[in-house]
């Protein structure tokens, strides 16, 4: 099996056939080797420094229901709240004295936000911050909308797919979403020129390896950017509150195939990591991870924006704990990167050289 583990970090790629072998095996000498073959491969291109990106959450309102999701249009429990411009500012001028180059505007796909408001939230906050780059995950928008955002200085959009499987899309979604409309998003994305972010959730319900399998092939097709890949954690108040959580293994599993597969994406050790597992995070930057992105949301609000249960947003998780995640970083060996951290494509194979 090890040998499906130096193809993987040769070629960049393996049959389907391999990746199913690769995903279903337990022997822990070859996930130790896999997850080695990852970390060497992110430190040939990145060094041992993980960049960080300063998450501001900008409202919990969704006219969405997806059924996984904590801040659902149905769940009635969940305290509503979008902020002002004002305060994503104060959020961001607070996480540049700290350091943060890249301010993350993440939220439901909120009405009363519109296109003009977002538009001119990311012109203000480029305005008064040229030298950092906006990220946004505000989910699907139109041709014409996510255009609009790039032009005000938006550069980087984050949209997983979530499952690529149509029929396995449909069981996480209501009726009215469809997974070719998310594909089509995430072109609009690519075409436009933002540096695109897209991922799935490990362990959802209803997922089988052979799915992983699907997700892998479209990841290695579309070439993302940045991918991001976290465990599904239940909400209480979701149609999906009694089911398992997903696998840390598996997730760790992933975020291995994922670096080999595509040495230079940006791809977070993300919350929900960190939530299932106390050295979640740090498991996941051994794993081959080079991202982290600490919450600078007002601490008012974090626990309004429950994607699932006990989600992590203090301590480390946090923007004030950035001495502690320093602490935790360098007890691994690594250290924060205060640079915007682009993507940069490499035209030659680093992992070729280990
Ligand atoms: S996952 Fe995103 S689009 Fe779906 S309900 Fe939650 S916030 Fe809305």
């Amino acid at each position: 099996m090890k040998t499906l583990v130096d193809k993987l970090c040769l070629k960049h790629t393996l049959s389907a056939e391999e990746y199913r072998s690769l995903l279903l095996c337990e022997d822990a000498d070859t996930n130790a080797y896999l997850q080695e073959k990852a970390r060497q491969t992110t430190i040939a291109r990145f060094g041992n420094a993980v960049y960080i990106r300063g998450l501001i959450e900008i409202s919990n309102r969704c006219r969405n229901n997806c059924l996984y999701c904590g801040i659902r249009k149905s769940n009635t429990m969940v305290s509503r709240y979008s902020l002002s411009r004002e305060t994503i500012l104060s959020c961001c001028r607070e996480g540049y004295a700290l350091g943060f180059r890249t301010f993350v505007l993440q939220g439901g796909e909120d009405l009363s936000q519109t296109d003009d408001w977002i538009t001119d939230t990311v012109s203000t906050i480029k305005h008064e911050f040229p030298d950092c780059a906006i990220t946004l995950s505000l989910g699907e928008k139109s041709l014409a909308t996510y255009q609009r955002f790039f032009e005000a200085g938006a550069t980087r959009y984050l949209l997983r797919h979530e499952t690529f499987n149509e029929a396995h899309y449909r069981e996480l979604h209501p009726s009215e979403m469809n997974r070719d409309h998310r594909l089509l998003c995430l072109e609009w994305l690519k075409i436009i020129g933002y540096q695109t972010g897209t991922g799935i959730m490990v362990g959802s319900p209803g997922q089988t390896i052979d799915h992983l399998v699907e997700d892998i092939q479209f990841i290695e097709r579309f070439q993302p950017e940045m991918i991001g890949i976290g465990p599904f954690i239940p909400h209480a108040d979701t149609p999906f509150g009694n089911e398992p959580a997903g696998s840390i293994e598996m997730t760790l599993k992933l975020i291995s195939i994922f670096r080999l597969m595509h040495p230079s994406a940006l791809i977070p050790s993300t919350t929900a990591l960190a939530t299932l597992s106390p050295d979640g995070r740090e498991r996941g930057i051994l794993a081959g991870a080079n991202v982290v992105m600490p919450n600078l949301s007002p601490s008012s609000v974090r626990k309004q924006y429950a994607l699932y249960d006990n989600k992590a947003s203090f301590g480390s998780e946090s923007a004030e704990g950035l001495k502690l995640l320093e602490e935790q970083l360098n007890e691994i060996g690594y250290k924060i990167s205060y640079l915007r951290g682009d993507f940069v494509s490499s035209n030659h194979c680093h992992s070729e050289e280990l």
